[in-house]
């Protein structure tokens, strides 16, 4: 399927992270524009103000690559999943969507970890656990993980549920660690998970009912 140009010259499109789903933009698209990306696997847009075709990253260097692409029920909305280079936004914010009208915290707290900790080992900082563990090196994680199984193990003996609360996110944490020093993705993670457990994601029976 494509979306449906007869319908509406201009297609509005939301753009996600691919790997966090945090919505990044959202722009138009015309029958040449969306051409240009399914042909290039970059996002292109029609930029309604400059009344031109916009290859997103053109001026900034912050190109978009297209992971997925999706279509609504009725053809008239594109939803694009793509890697992004630097930010989304000409402000600089890494999604256009910063201004909480009404806040709340849609943030995905495994992803920002992960990101924490190899930014950690990137820059590092003084007197960050993070930084002592990754100077370590991998024998020293190995043990923690080892010691945090053990704690999980005497909470939920215990009975103490906000103790093991505690433990259980200590064990995450040091296995984030684990899975930077051993080269591991979260997102290969959640496809393992995905996999073993026969979950199929947002793919919804719903697509059998016909648009109104
Ligand atoms: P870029 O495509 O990032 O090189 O930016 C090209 C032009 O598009 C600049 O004039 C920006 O101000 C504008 N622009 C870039 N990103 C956005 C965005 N997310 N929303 C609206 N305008 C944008
Ligand atoms: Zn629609
Ligand atoms: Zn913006
Ligand atoms: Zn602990």
């Amino acid at each position: 399927m494509k979306p449906d140009f007869q319908k509406q010259a201009l297609i509005p499109v939301i753009v996600q992270d691919y790997q966090t789903k945090q919505v990044l933009m959202m722009a138009y698209t015309n029958e040449e524009a969306y051409q240009k990306m399914i042909e290039s696997g970059e996002t292109w847009f029609w930029s309604r103000s400059r009344q031109k075709l916009w290859h997103k990253g053109e001026e900034s260097g912050h190109f978009q690559k297209v992971k997925g692409m999706r279509l609504d029920c009725d053809q008239d909305t594109l939803l694009v999943f793509v890697e992004q280079t630097g930010n989304a936004c000409h402000t600089g914010a890494y999604s256009c969507f910063y201004d909480e009208v009404i806040p709340f915290d849609d943030s995905d707290i495994f992803a920002d970890l992960e990101k924490q900790i190899a930014d950690r080992k990137a820059h590092p900082v003084e007197k960050s656990y993070t930084n002592y563990l990754l100077d370590q090196g991998v024998d020293k994680v190995l043990k923690k993980v080892g010691e945090e199984a053990s704690e999980v193990i005497i909470a939920s003996k215990n009975l103490d549920k906000t103790e093991l609360l505690g433990e259980i996110d200590d064990l995450l944490y040091h296995l984030f660690v684990l899975m930077n020093q051993t080269d591991l993705s979260l997102e290969e993670v959640r496809k393992k998970a995905r996999e073993r457990h026969q979950i199929e994601g947002n793919k919804k029976e719903f697509h059998t009912r016909t648009a109104d």
